[in-house]
């Protein structure tokens, strides 16, 4: 697409943005008098408005009704969870049942792990891809270990070619063909976190499928991110967390995803509490776990109230805006940047290396660059001038010393203009 490189063309983009409304919704941090340029929401969200009123609804809720509160008012603390299913089966493209919200994305990981990775010493595999997020690979490790494998045997992690960062698809579904029947669970990330590469979730799920294995993701950068489709694509399940792309908060709650057709499997190992226990009898204290039809019926505990009641302040944003729109607008924004950049490129000598793939539809919204030593004097000139960025140290090949600044430009509430600064000051940054 042909942009302009200026701040009237970035304005125009803004005025004719039928999202641009949202922003307003949002707290925006301060630098030096001006909002800063807040390009970390894949690390952290920012705060919607709402969620002050929301958790102050509950600690009211509290105060007024004390032990009451599980019973009474609009959204009685018992049946909580179920105030977030529509939402987020709308940001994972599932059924109401097929969701549920509880614990956080590393301990719901494991549990789900316990139901979906049943190794046998002749299928015992994990296929994931090469430098997952290190809590992935710490959950992974030790999941094969409490089942007495050797983690240099049963994972099987699928690495770029020589020279590329982002993995080639057939490359994915080969690795998963030549481990065949050893497969028990392919287990990989939505968007990578590090170099935004959005994976093709349904065509891995159906090459692990047809290996006979289970198939899972963790979904932490790409919730709230990308439009997903989880039921029609078909993993066994999938896992997120909700402080990044979904404006939780710190340490907010995960999302869940188990498919229908395990909607009720009672035979499928798993490690029960209470609150996954069938409702109708949850309290008569009986002997004996039943669990509750659908991912619900993972749950162990009664849910953390104020976490979950700004979680759903921010899940109903994304309901408002909707995750088509949201996803059509971040295609044009990341767009917009991955343009200025290569803009930049070509007028002053390729300084600055995108390893997130190209193609749209590949990726979120983030762009990750990639830089030599030097990259860390950029980001600090960034950061002084009110950027708020993330960057990581990373070893380039053969060794040499380099980093990653990512980029996320997120589309309920950063706009074209943003963008647009944000390329003026690579375009004045000092070599
Ligand atoms: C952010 C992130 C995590 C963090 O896990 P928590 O249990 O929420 O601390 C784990 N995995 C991936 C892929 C992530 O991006």
């Amino acid at each position: 697409m042909a942009h302009e490189f200026s701040r009237a063309y970035a304005r125009q983009m803004d005025v004719e943005d039928p999202l641009r409304g949202f922003r307003d919704r949002f707290i925006i941090p301060q630098h030096n008098g001006r909002p800063v340029l807040y390009l970390c929401g894949n690390s952290l969200g920012l705060q919607p408005k709402s969620v002050r009123p929301a958790i102050l609804h509950e600690l009211d809720h509290w105060a007024e009704e004390a032990v009451e509160g599980h019973f009474r008012g609009e959204m009685p603390w018992m049946p909580y969870h179920r105030f977030l299913q529509p939402q987020t089966a709308h940001i994972a493209g599932a059924t109401e049942e097929e969701v549920v919200v509880m614990n956080t994305l590393t301990t719901n990981l494991h549990l789900l792990m316990v139901s979906f990775y049943q190794p046998t010493p002749s299928r015992f595999k994990i296929i994931m891809e090469a430098g997952a997020f290190p809590s992935d690979q710490y959950a992974v490790e030790s999941q094969v270990k409490f089942h007495g494998y050797d983690p240099a045997e049963a994972i099987v992690e699928v690495a770029p070619r020589e020279g590329e960062e982002a993995l080639h698809t057939e490359d994915i579904l080969q690795a998963i063909e030549n481990q065949g029947e050893q497969t028990a669970l392919v287990l990989f990330s939505g968007v990578q976190y590090f170099t935004g590469q959005f994976f093709d979730l349904e065509a891995i799920t159906h090459q692990g499928h047809a290996a006979g294995a289970y198939v899972g993701f963790d979904l932490a950068h790409a919730a709230g991110n990308v439009a997903l489709n989880l039921h029609e694509w078909g993993p066994d399940f999938a896992t997120w967390c909700s402080y990044k792309y979904l404006n939780s908060g710190p340490g907010g709650p995960s999302g869940v995803f188990v498919h229908e057709r395990h909607a009720y499997a009672p035979e499928l190992p798993r490690f029960a509490g209470w609150w996954g226990h069938d409702e109708d009898e949850r309290f008569l204290m009986r002997k004996g776990f039943k669990p509750m039809r659908g991912a619900a019926g993972w749950q162990l505990s009664n849910a953390q109230i104020f976490s979950f009641a700004a979680h759903k302040a921010s899940l109903d944003l994304f309901v408002e805006a909707g995750m088509d729109n949201l996803r059509r607008k971040s295609e044009q924004l990341t767009g917009y940047l991955a343009w200025i950049i290569q803009h930049l490129n070509e007028a002053h000598g390729h300084r600055f290396r995108i390893i997130t793939p190209a193609d749209p539809a590949r990726r979120g919204c983030q762009l990750s660059l990639l830089t030599g030593p030097e990259g860390k004097g950029l980001f600090d000139y960034l950061s002084r001038r009110g950027v708020m960025a993330d960057w990581r140290e990373y070893n380039l090949p053969g060794g040499k010393a380099g980093g990653v600044i990512r980029l996320a430009p997120v589309p309920l509430y950063n706009t074209f203009e943003e963008v647009w600064e944000l390329g003026s000051l690579l375009a004045h940054a000092p070599d």
